[in-house]
């Protein structure tokens, strides 16, 4: 593997799919330079939800948050390129919208932290990507083809 062959997973929620916020978000990690490597649109069952949040289970929010997040549609993906998981969440903002940055996706798209648009791998967390990936998509579903663009975003292949 390449320096920027890492992975991450990331997810619209079910108020970005409502809100008409996929394009929007795919566009942001698209003009990055980042490769999308899968991408999947579903609805969550329960089982799968607890699983994704299984680190809050004990959380005052929880059942709040696995009831959101099985309410509609998420259009979860897997995006690659250097230091992905940590550049993604960057671009992701603060767990609260409120205090996300102007021109992070929740600092421009969400004022609730209940609402917060988009989930995505935690870079803090060790391995959280890779198991977030394998939760959601088969080894087949991740598709290997060769971006382009790359050699323009990347000054070493
Ligand atoms: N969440 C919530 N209330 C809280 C904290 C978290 O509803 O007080 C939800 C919110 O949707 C958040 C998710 O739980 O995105 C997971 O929380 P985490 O701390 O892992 O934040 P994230 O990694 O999504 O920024």
């Amino acid at each position: 593997m390449s320096h920027h062959d890492e992975r991450t997973f990331v997810m619209v929620k079910p108020d970005g799919v409502q809100r008409g916020l996929i394009g929007e978000i795919v566009s942001r990690f698209e003009d990055r330079g980042l490769k999308l490597v899968a991408g999947k649109f579903v609805q969550l069952d329960e089982a799968l939800a607890k699983e994704h949040y299984g680190e809050h289970e004990d959380k005052p929010f929880f059942d709040g948050l696995v009831e959101f997040i099985t309410s509609g549609p998420v259009f979860a993906m897997v995006w690659e390129g250097a230091d992905a998981t940590r550049q993604v969440r960057a671009m992701v903002g603060e767990t609260d919208p409120a205090e996300s940055a102007p021109g992070t996706i929740r600092g421009d798209f969400g004022l609730d932290l209940g609402h917060n648009v988009i989930h995505a791998s935690d870079h803090e967390d060790e391995g959280a990507n890779e198991r977030e990936i394998d939760l959601f998509f088969d080894d087949e579903e991740l598709v290997d083809y060769d971006l382009d663009t790359a050699a323009w975003v990347y000054e070493e292949e």
